[in-house]
Order: C-alpha cells, then structure tokens, then sequence
C-alpha cells in the first residue's frame, strides 16, 4: 500500500523596498502604468512555499518543516529581508519585481534546492504583498 500524498507548507515573511519599473518603457509610460508604485516604496511581505510527497509511515512527516525552513531562509530569506530588490539582490538583477516576477524567482532559488526536499516536490510559491494582493506560481507543467 503506498502512503497517502500530503501538502505541507512553511510561510516566512520580509521587509523589502522596491519600485516598479519596465526599463523598455519611457519615464511617462512606467508612471502611467505603475503609478506611486514607480517611485521607491517597501512592503512586509510574506511568502509561502508548498511541497508534496508521501507521508513517511515512520516519522509521520513529508519532510520535516524544520529542514524546509532552513532552506527558504537561506536561499530566499536572507537575500531579500531589508534589502532593495531592484538593487541589493543577486538573483533578482534584470528583474521588474512585481509579485509575480518574485514568485518565478524564488521557485528557481528553490528548485535548484529540490536535491534538499527529501523526496517532496516543490508544488506552490506564493508571494503576498499586501493583505489584499497575492500571487501563486506552481511552476511550469511539462
Ligand atoms: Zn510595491
């Protein structure tokens, strides 16, 4: 009988400035289209990851959270706590970071990871930037 496939999820939240800016867009078209969002501004920002994998019928666990939360903490976590991400972050260099564009970054922070999952498949990253505004990226299907 093969064990039952669970999700499980760790969140970590971050302090981060940015601004909002398509450098193939002219000045006027990045405010028209960005707004206040254009000039320098920060969030608190929280973000999600989501692995699956079978429930080890000895330990209970998928993996263990602790291991997930070590990993996100170090690839993701301490590059982008109280920095500016258009200018501080090394995996975010060239990047407009909106929502979405951050989610698709860290997926790639974690999948080069996906060695240190034991075993669990990376499945979810959502990135919220507001207690209104959210973004899910599961990766590319293939
Ligand atoms: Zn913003």
């Amino acid at each position: 009988m093969s064990s039952p496939t669970v999700r499980i999820t760790h969140c970590q939240d971050f302090a981060a400035a940015h601004r909002l800016h398509a450098p193939q867009l002219s000045s006027a078209e990045n405010l028209a289209l960005y707004g206040p969002c254009n000039n320098l501004h920060g969030h608190n920002y929280r973000f999600e990851v989501t692995v699956e994998g079978p429930v080890d019928p000895v330990t209970g666990m998928v993996m263990n959270l602790n291991d997930l939360a070590e990993i996100m903490r170090t690839e993701i976590w301490q590059q982008v706590d109280h920095k500016n991400l258009c200018e501080d972050v090394p995996f975010l260099q060239g990047v407009v970071t909106t929502a979405e564009n951050l989610a698709i970054a860290f997926w790639q922070q974690l999948a080069a990871k996906q060695d240190c999952l034991a075993g669990s498949r990376l499945v979810r990253v959502r990135v919220v930037e507001s207690p209104d505004n959210f973004v899910d990226y599961f990766g590319e299907s293939v």
